[in-house]
């Protein structure tokens, strides 16, 4: 029975600090499904940091940043055996291959996009640097390197996807097939923040991180923004919009419970305290073996780095190849092996003359 080489994920995580509630919902558990269907190689992106944070001491955290990041997805149940976790910036053909694909996608296509405008402003950008204009052709890279088949990415990230088959497309046609056109997954789900606004993000002072102990949590929760108008337990409360409930819907299991509690607020029959109690205790369930398994993880020393380390060859070693491949395509690699012949021809002449005449 011959088995097919299984396809292959790209995915990561920009190393700007540990990973919350947000990124579970958003994209870590899809990650656990896609662990065993597919190939994956998870990058820690902090080549895309650049474009917003590029200071020095931005630079020197990604080192911590990147070993958090992958201690969450051990946490969460990710097999280090199942995955590739590795860093974007020691792995330098990908610098390359950006350069190479950069002539196959235009201005116009790339300032049209919305993203780039987003990033700009949330980073308090009046002017847009190269690389912010360029992040889609470096993230097209990123999945061709490993030649991906499936993008899991969120639906802001989907028209980079696209950008990424146009320039696979455009490389294929103009220099042969070297690349699988990847299919963009639109991850499902948004997490609201504790505080109500409409993303969880850790910059916003919003998040619960997964790696939180239960005392932040409590706070974290008993503190949570809900109904507004609802200043006593016996005014009816709106159920839709409301955190609180938004986070029983993830993280309470217990379905006729939240049922049960949504109907007595709608009718002013429960306090908001009963119903973040019992929150608390949902997530507190939900983040018991997160916590345990972090802290198994942690326990082995030097586990976290070996696998950085040894994934990163790994990732450098298909971009090797990939890179090779082409620069074979482009012809790139036939141009300067002429030159190299000819002069090694010339050098063994030579050395051949002076024995002859010396
Ligand atoms: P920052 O505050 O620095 O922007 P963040 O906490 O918002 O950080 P990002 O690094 O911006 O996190 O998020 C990376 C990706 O994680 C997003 O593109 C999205 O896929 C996912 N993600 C982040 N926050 C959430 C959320 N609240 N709900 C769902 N997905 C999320
Ligand atoms: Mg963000």
């Amino acid at each position: 029975m011959s088995t097919q080489p299984r396809k292959r994920i790209l995915t990561g995580d920009r190393p700007t600090g540990k990973l919350h509630l947000g990124h579970f919902v958003g994209s870590l558990r899809h990650r656990l499904r896609f662990q065993d269907e597919y190939e994956c190689f998870f990058i820690i992106a902090d080549l895309h940091m650049l474009t917003t944070k590029p200071s020095k001491e931005d630079i020197y955290a990604i080192g911590e940043n990147a070993r958090q990041i992958v201690l969450d997805h051990l946490a969460i149940g990710i097999d280090p055996a199942k995955v590739t976790f590795y860093l974007q910036s020691a792995v330098h053909e990908i610098y390359e291959l950006q350069l190479l694909l950069s002539g196959l996608v235009t201005v116009e296509r790339l300032q049209q996009l919305p993203t780039i405008k987003d990033m700009a402003s949330a980073a308090n950008l009046d002017q847009v640097p190269y690389n912010l204009l360029g992040y889609p052709v470096l993230q097209a890279a990123d999945i061709l390197m490993p030649r991906a088949h499936l993008v899991p990415v969120g639906k802001d990230n989907e028209s980079h996807v696209e950008i990424t088959r146009q320039i696979a497309r455009r490389f294929n046609n103009l220099y042969g097939e070297v690349f699988p056109e990847p299919d963009a997954y639109v991850e499902g789900g948004t997490l609201v923040g504790t505080d109500g606004q409409a993303k969880m993000s850790k910059s916003l002072g919003n998040a619960i991180l997964l790696s939180d102990d239960s005392r932040t949590v409590k706070k974290q929760v008993m503190s949570m923004y809900t109904d507004p108008n609802r200043i006593s337990a016996d005014i009816p409360g709106n159920v839709e919009g409301n955190p609180v409930f938004a986070y029983h819907d993830f993280f309470n299991p217990n379905k006729a419970g939240i049922d049960d509690l949504k109907e007595r607020y709608r009718a002013g029959r429960v306090g908001d305290v009963e119903v973040k109690e019992k929150l608390l205790v949902a997530l507190e369930n939900f983040l018991d073996p997160i916590r345990e398994r972090r802290a198994h993880f942690e326990a082995q020393t030097g586990l976290v780095d070996e696998l950085l380390y040894e994934g990163t060859l790994r990732a450098r070693k298909e971009a090797e190849a990939t890179l090779s491949e082409v620069k074979k395509a482009m012809g790139f690699t036939g141009v300067w092996n002429r030159i190299r012949r000819a002069v090694e021809k010339r050098q063994k002449k030579g050395r051949q003359g002076d024995k002859e005449t010396g």
